[in-house]
Protein backbone atom coordinates (compact mmCIF):
# COMPACT_ATOMS: atom_id res chain seq x y z
CA UNK A 1 0.00 0.00 0.00
CA UNK A 2 1.08 3.48 -0.82
CA UNK A 3 1.71 6.17 1.84
CA UNK A 4 -0.84 8.62 -0.38
CA UNK A 5 -3.56 5.63 -0.58
CA UNK A 6 -6.96 7.13 0.88
CA UNK A 7 -7.40 3.26 2.36
CA UNK A 8 -4.80 3.60 5.22
CA UNK A 9 -6.78 6.83 6.62
CA UNK A 10 -8.96 4.06 8.29
CA UNK A 11 -12.17 6.24 6.85
CA UNK A 12 -15.99 4.76 7.30
CA UNK A 13 -16.27 1.84 4.83
CA UNK A 14 -19.11 3.76 2.45
CA UNK A 15 -16.88 6.73 2.12
CA UNK A 16 -13.66 4.89 0.76
CA UNK A 17 -16.33 2.46 -1.41
CA UNK A 18 -17.02 6.14 -2.68
CA UNK A 19 -14.11 7.11 -3.68
CA UNK A 20 -13.21 4.50 -5.25
CA UNK A 21 -16.01 4.20 -7.47
CA UNK A 22 -14.89 8.17 -8.22
CA UNK A 23 -11.58 6.78 -9.41
CA UNK A 24 -10.03 8.46 -6.47
CA UNK A 25 -7.19 6.22 -5.47
CA UNK A 26 -4.01 8.34 -4.10
CA UNK A 27 -4.33 11.27 -1.91
CA UNK A 28 -3.02 14.47 -3.46
CA UNK A 29 0.11 16.08 -1.59
CA UNK A 30 -2.57 18.14 0.68
CA UNK A 31 -4.53 15.65 1.08
CA UNK A 32 -2.23 13.20 2.17
CA UNK A 33 -0.72 16.20 4.53
CA UNK A 34 -4.17 17.59 5.71
CA UNK A 35 -6.61 14.45 6.51
CA UNK A 36 -4.72 12.73 9.22
CA UNK A 37 -4.78 15.99 11.15
CA UNK A 38 -8.43 16.45 9.95
CA UNK A 39 -9.28 13.23 10.79
CA UNK A 40 -7.90 13.64 14.62
CA UNK A 41 -9.74 16.83 15.58
CA UNK A 42 -7.17 19.25 14.74
CA UNK A 43 -6.86 22.47 14.40
CA UNK A 44 -4.80 22.89 10.77
CA UNK A 45 -3.58 26.36 8.73
CA UNK A 46 -3.46 24.60 5.25
CA UNK A 47 -1.72 26.53 2.56
CA UNK A 48 -2.13 25.16 -1.04
CA UNK A 49 -3.14 26.34 -4.15
CA UNK A 50 -6.09 26.38 -6.29
CA UNK A 51 -6.60 22.95 -7.93
CA UNK A 52 -4.81 21.10 -5.16
CA UNK A 53 -7.59 19.29 -3.60
CA UNK A 54 -8.61 21.05 -0.65
CA UNK A 55 -11.99 20.12 -0.77
CA UNK A 56 -11.14 16.49 -0.33
CA UNK A 57 -8.76 17.62 1.95
CA UNK A 58 -11.47 18.60 4.69
CA UNK A 59 -14.48 17.19 3.18
CA UNK A 60 -13.84 13.89 4.06
CA UNK A 61 -13.08 14.86 7.24
CA UNK A 62 -16.35 16.33 7.46
CA UNK A 63 -18.16 13.65 6.49
CA UNK A 64 -16.25 11.07 8.46
CA UNK A 65 -17.55 12.65 11.85
CA UNK A 66 -21.38 13.54 10.63
CA UNK A 67 -23.64 11.87 12.31
CA UNK A 68 -26.62 11.86 9.94
CA UNK A 69 -29.11 11.16 12.60
CA UNK A 70 -28.72 14.32 13.88
CA UNK A 71 -30.32 16.59 11.29
CA UNK A 72 -28.30 20.06 12.84
CA UNK A 73 -25.66 22.07 11.11
CA UNK A 74 -22.69 20.02 12.34
CA UNK A 75 -20.06 21.78 9.66
CA UNK A 76 -20.01 24.99 8.15
CA UNK A 77 -18.01 26.04 5.34
CA UNK A 78 -17.18 29.63 4.38
CA UNK A 79 -16.03 30.92 0.90
CA UNK A 80 -15.13 33.91 -1.07
CA UNK A 81 -17.71 33.67 -3.90
CA UNK A 82 -20.66 32.35 -4.99
CA UNK A 83 -18.94 30.42 -7.62
CA UNK A 84 -16.91 29.08 -5.21
CA UNK A 85 -19.39 27.87 -2.87
CA UNK A 86 -21.16 26.21 -5.63
CA UNK A 87 -17.87 24.32 -6.25
CA UNK A 88 -17.35 23.38 -2.91
CA UNK A 89 -21.39 22.18 -2.52
CA UNK A 90 -20.45 19.81 -5.62
CA UNK A 91 -17.98 18.48 -4.59
CA UNK A 92 -19.06 17.45 -0.95
CA UNK A 93 -22.22 15.86 -2.64
CA UNK A 94 -20.22 13.98 -4.83
CA UNK A 95 -18.26 12.59 -1.98
CA UNK A 96 -20.88 11.81 0.14
CA UNK A 97 -23.25 10.25 -2.60
CA UNK A 98 -22.70 6.85 -0.60
CA UNK A 99 -24.49 8.66 2.71
CA UNK A 100 -27.81 9.09 1.10
CA UNK A 101 -29.65 11.58 3.85
CA UNK A 102 -27.06 13.92 4.23
CA UNK A 103 -28.14 17.18 3.31
CA UNK A 104 -26.32 20.34 2.48
CA UNK A 105 -27.29 23.65 1.96
CA UNK A 106 -25.69 26.71 0.31
CA UNK A 107 -25.88 30.18 1.50
CA UNK A 108 -24.74 32.88 -0.77
CA UNK A 109 -25.92 35.99 -1.11
CA UNK A 110 -26.76 37.94 -4.43
CA UNK A 111 -30.41 35.59 -4.40
CA UNK A 112 -33.15 35.86 -1.89
CA UNK A 113 -33.00 35.13 1.65
CA UNK A 114 -35.88 33.52 2.13
CA UNK A 115 -36.28 30.38 0.29
CA UNK A 116 -32.86 29.75 2.01
CA UNK A 117 -34.16 30.24 5.15
CA UNK A 118 -36.79 27.44 3.98
CA UNK A 119 -34.94 25.53 3.07
CA UNK A 120 -32.63 25.68 6.16
CA UNK A 121 -36.15 25.11 8.16
CA UNK A 122 -36.29 21.43 6.86
CA UNK A 123 -33.02 21.03 8.43
CA UNK A 124 -29.19 20.58 7.08
CA UNK A 125 -26.41 18.72 8.31
CA UNK A 126 -23.63 20.55 6.28
CA UNK A 127 -23.71 24.55 5.51
CA UNK A 128 -22.21 26.45 2.36
CA UNK A 129 -22.01 30.07 2.10
CA UNK A 130 -20.01 33.35 1.98
CA UNK A 131 -19.65 35.41 5.33
CA UNK A 132 -22.43 37.96 4.40
CA UNK A 133 -25.11 35.74 3.89
CA UNK A 134 -24.57 33.19 6.42
CA UNK A 135 -24.25 36.20 8.99
CA UNK A 136 -27.61 37.23 7.81
CA UNK A 137 -29.06 33.93 8.55
CA UNK A 138 -27.31 33.36 11.71
CA UNK A 139 -28.48 37.40 13.06
CA UNK A 140 -32.20 36.06 12.24
CA UNK A 141 -31.85 33.14 13.79
CA UNK A 142 -32.26 30.79 10.67
CA UNK A 143 -29.26 29.56 10.82
CA UNK A 144 -28.05 28.03 14.66
CA UNK A 145 -24.24 26.33 15.27
CA UNK A 146 -25.02 24.77 18.56
CA UNK A 147 -23.90 20.99 17.23
CA UNK A 148 -21.63 22.82 14.63
CA UNK A 149 -18.13 20.69 14.85
CA UNK A 150 -15.90 21.87 12.28
CA UNK A 151 -15.76 25.16 10.73
CA UNK A 152 -13.91 25.89 7.53
CA UNK A 153 -12.21 28.89 6.03
CA UNK A 154 -11.82 28.07 2.08
CA UNK A 155 -9.10 30.89 0.48
CA UNK A 156 -9.22 32.49 3.72
CA UNK A 157 -7.10 35.33 2.30
CA UNK A 158 -9.79 35.91 -0.32
CA UNK A 159 -11.89 36.24 1.86
CA UNK A 160 -9.66 39.06 3.86
CA UNK A 161 -9.10 41.14 0.25
CA UNK A 162 -12.55 41.04 -0.72
CA UNK A 163 -13.09 42.77 3.15
CA UNK A 164 -15.12 39.87 5.21
CA UNK A 165 -12.77 39.57 7.62
CA UNK A 166 -15.35 41.53 9.96
CA UNK A 167 -17.94 39.00 8.75
CA UNK A 168 -16.14 35.92 9.53
CA UNK A 169 -15.46 37.29 12.87
CA UNK A 170 -18.87 38.07 13.41
CA UNK A 171 -20.45 34.46 12.13
CA UNK A 172 -17.40 32.93 14.23
CA UNK A 173 -18.83 34.61 17.20
CA UNK A 174 -22.04 32.49 16.80
CA UNK A 175 -20.21 29.21 16.68
CA UNK A 176 -19.44 26.99 20.13
CA UNK A 177 -15.82 27.58 21.64
CA UNK A 178 -15.33 23.86 21.66
CA UNK A 179 -14.78 23.02 17.99
CA UNK A 180 -12.07 21.91 15.48
CA UNK A 181 -11.17 25.15 12.65
CA UNK A 182 -9.34 24.40 9.03
CA UNK A 183 -8.37 27.25 7.66
CA UNK A 184 -7.21 26.94 3.80
CA UNK A 185 -5.18 29.57 1.98
CA UNK A 186 -3.32 30.28 -0.89
CA UNK A 187 -0.84 32.66 0.97
CA UNK A 188 -0.11 33.22 4.45
CA UNK A 189 -0.20 36.96 4.59
CA UNK A 190 0.27 38.70 8.15
CA UNK A 191 -4.23 39.13 7.85
CA UNK A 192 -3.82 35.46 7.97
CA UNK A 193 -1.76 34.62 11.06
CA UNK A 194 -3.48 37.51 13.18
CA UNK A 195 -7.08 35.68 11.80
CA UNK A 196 -5.95 32.16 12.95
CA UNK A 197 -4.43 33.29 16.24
CA UNK A 198 -7.94 34.94 17.32
CA UNK A 199 -10.23 32.16 15.77
CA UNK A 200 -7.93 28.49 16.23
CA UNK A 201 -6.48 26.62 19.09
CA UNK A 202 -3.00 25.22 18.53
CA UNK A 203 -3.33 24.96 14.69
CA UNK A 204 -0.61 22.49 12.63
CA UNK A 205 0.27 23.92 9.62
CA UNK A 206 0.56 22.24 6.70
CA UNK A 207 1.72 23.59 2.79
CA UNK A 208 2.43 22.31 -0.35
CA UNK A 209 3.79 24.17 -2.55
CA UNK A 210 3.65 22.86 -5.79
CA UNK A 211 0.65 21.49 -7.95
CA UNK A 212 0.03 18.11 -7.62
P1 LIG B 1 -9.14 23.19 -4.85
O1 LIG B 1 -10.25 23.49 -3.91
O2 LIG B 1 -7.85 22.99 -4.17
O3 LIG B 1 -9.04 24.19 -5.96
P2 LIG B 1 -10.77 20.92 -5.60
O4 LIG B 1 -11.05 20.39 -4.28
O5 LIG B 1 -11.85 21.71 -6.26
O6 LIG B 1 -9.43 21.80 -5.56
O7 LIG B 1 -10.29 19.71 -6.55
C1 LIG B 1 -9.89 19.94 -7.87
C2 LIG B 1 -10.32 18.77 -8.75
O8 LIG B 1 -9.56 17.60 -8.44
C3 LIG B 1 -11.78 18.39 -8.58
O9 LIG B 1 -12.34 18.17 -9.84
C4 LIG B 1 -11.74 17.08 -7.79
O10 LIG B 1 -12.82 16.26 -8.14
C5 LIG B 1 -10.41 16.48 -8.20
N1 LIG B 1 -9.75 15.68 -7.15
C6 LIG B 1 -9.53 16.07 -5.87
N2 LIG B 1 -8.86 15.13 -5.19
C7 LIG B 1 -8.63 14.11 -6.03
C8 LIG B 1 -7.96 12.83 -5.91
N3 LIG B 1 -7.38 12.46 -4.77
N4 LIG B 1 -7.93 12.03 -7.00
C9 LIG B 1 -8.50 12.43 -8.16
N5 LIG B 1 -9.13 13.61 -8.34
C10 LIG B 1 -9.20 14.45 -7.30
MG1 LIG C 1 -11.57 25.05 -3.63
Amino acid sequence: MNHTDFSQLGLPAALQDNLDSLGYQQMTPIQAQSLPLVLAGKDLIAKAKTGSGKTAAFGLGLLAALDVSRLEVQALVLCPTRELADQVATEIRRLARCLPNVKLVTLCGGVPTAPQSASLGFGAHIAVGTPGRLLKHLQQGTLRLESLRTLVLDEADRMLDMGFGEDIHQVISFAPRERQTLLFSATYPEGIANMSRGVQRQPVEVSVEALH
